[in-house]
């Protein structure tokens, strides 16, 4: 179902780069029902919010929270958030970039469950962790939908549980 409704684009961001266009998953409700359950089910009693990466973490992070009766958190590109804000830089399969999280947002001592569309280099979902490891959080793991096994993101978030939907 994942496979059937990914598309390839070549050379988008920019050239070399083959990237996955998941948003058809989404606009399908019984995959986008179906990954999601998949998605929290090895995590289940384990966390206490959902975290999702911007921006299409985002839609996973909020249909896990609502199915899971648990709130949602939203780690964000640099400049977006308007309070005090932890800010962590990371290289991407394609440039640099810093994510933020509020100072507050989720209270020191409970668990969290990151989520993302796609695990490439694991850049972008480690520095999520530390964001939350920096405010005192811990992270119960990480759930994405597509995983680029040749990109070894997997070895960049070693130490924590990474569930995949998906290997290519
Ligand atoms: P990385 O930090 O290298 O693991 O990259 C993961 C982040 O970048 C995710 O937020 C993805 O949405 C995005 N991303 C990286 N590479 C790709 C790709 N080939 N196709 C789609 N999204 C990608």
């Amino acid at each position: 179902m994942i496979s059937r409704l990914t598309k390839t684009v070549p050379d988008y961001p920019q050239p070399g780069i083959s990237f996955k266009d998941l948003t058809p998953v989404f606009a399908d409700g019984p995959a986008l029902h179906a990954l999601v359950q998949a998605l929290v089910e090895p995590f289940a009693g384990q966390f206490d919010a959902v975290a999702g990466v911007e921006a299409r973490g985002f839609l996973l992070a909020a249909a896990a929270a609502y199915a899971t009766g648990t709130g949602v958190i939203t780690v964000r590109k640099a400049g977006k958030l308007p309070r005090e804000v932890y800010r962590e830089e990371y290289v991407l399969e394609y440039g640099r970039a810093a994510l933020e999280l509020h100072k507050g947002d989720v209270p020191a001592g409970s668990r969290v469950l990151i989520l993302d569309d796609v695990l490439a280099t694991g850049g972008t979902l480690s520095a999520a962790a530390k964001l939350f490891e920096r405010a005192g959080v811990h992270v119960a793991g990480f759930g994405v939908v597509l995983e680029l096994g040749e990109l070894r993101g997997r070895a960049a978030l070693a130490g924590h549980r990474v569930r995949s939907l998906m290997r290519l």
